[in-house]
């Protein structure tokens, strides 16, 4: 249920009917609005019409089912685009596109170095670079684990550009939090539910991968699992799913873009080489997105692709990368963004 405050209603009435709805067994989550707050209760759905009797309470201008099996991702909730703070001076789902870029795997002190420089100059906002890596494979590459962590870190200190790497298992999400701006969840674990609601209790920002065969539905209630832990700073992020077409690797859903805007205020990154695979696609589907409008872009970029522990195929060099993101200006331009 909604509970809609009056516009200019008293914190004191809020607080009231906040620790109403924990007495009814609900649990609050309030939601700052520009021009009032709503208070979104959440919990078991058979019981929820005794809610209904809080729209007697002082300040309460009316109580509203919400109708979508998500909630708090829900624009029915909100609807206001949501801005998710990563640093100071990167925010993803306002009008500046913020492109993350990096290689698949951090892999030594001068790769992810030399790469985080590259890509700065290049205008990119983020570093992204995976520590511990879900291989397909148990005999492929598993990454640098805390020691890419260290590194990921040195690369921030000297770009001075916030990283997002990936979180695998519930056991070393505090590990990578410690370290981390914002934690990736992959693809492969967009539906473990252990991992979602542990990342949801922690207060790094998250950026959430839609799983290969999941729907749009079940993408929002994984991000619901997120939020309803406490955690508000969630990031969509569209990388391909898995249909009958073998020339890419995944097919980018980019009409997800429209879809996700209508149903959610979450931002949505989108991702192009995993969901291409090859990277002489990857530029043609980042304007494609910044177009269907996209609130930013993870992309990989390898100093030396072809000797890249993985993903080399997928990754831009960095002069390819520079290419991209000029042209890039011209299309966020176009869609009235900034870069
Ligand atoms: C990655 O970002 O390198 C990665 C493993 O992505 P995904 O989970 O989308 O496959
Ligand atoms: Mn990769």
């Amino acid at each position: 249920m909604i509970i809609v405050m009056k516009s200019g209603a008293p914190k004191k009435d809020r607080d009231e009917v906040v620790k109403r709805i924990k007495e009814l067994g609900y649990k609050p989550h309030i939601i700052h609005g520009a021009t009032r707050d709503v208070i979104g209760a959440v919990g078991d759905e058979r019981g929820k019409s005794v809610l209904q009797s809080l729209e007697s309470m002082h300040g309460v201008e009316n109580v509203v089912p919400i109708l979508q099996p998500y909630k708090l991702a829900s624009k029915e909730v909100k609807k206001e685009s949501s801005l998710v703070r990563i640093s100071d001076n990167v925010s993803i789902g306002g009008k500046q596109i913020i492109v993350m870029a990096g290689p698949c795997s951090v892999e030594s002190e001068k790769q992810i170095i030399e790469t985080a420089i590259e890509i700065k100059k290049s205008g990119a906002h983020m570093i992204r670079g995976g520590a511990f890596k879900p291989r397909t494979s148990p005999y492929s590459f598993q990454g640098l684990e805390e020691e890419g962590l260290k590194l990921l870190a040195k690369a921030r200190d000297i770009s001075g550009l916030p990283f997002v790497t990936e979180v695998i298992n519930p056991e070393t999400a505090d590990l990578v939090a410690e370290y981390s701006d914002m934690l990736q969840i992959g693809a492969r674990n967009s539906q473990n539910f252990a991992l979602l609601k542990k990342v949801g209790q922690l207060k790094c920002p998250v950026l959430l991968k839609r799983g290969m065969s999941m729907t749009i539905q079940e993408f929002l209630m994984s991000a619901e699992y997120i939020m309803s832990e406490g955690n508000q700073s969630v990031v969509l992020c569209e990388r391909g799913i898995r249909t009958f077409e073998t020339a890419t690797r995944n097919t980018l859903d980019l009409s997800a873009i429209p879809v996700l805007k209508e149903k959610t205020h979450l931002p949505i990154v989108i991702d192009p080489s995993h969901g291409t695979g090859h990277h002489h696609y990857v530029a043609p589907m980042c304007y494609a997105a910044v177009a269907a409008g996209a609130d930013g872009l993870i992309v990989e970029v390898h100093p030396d692709p072809e000797h890249a522990s993985s993903d080399g195929p997928q990754s831009l060099k960095p002069v390819k990368f520079d290419l991209m993101m000029k042209k890039l200006r011209l299309f966020a331009e176009a869609a009235d963004r900034s870069l």
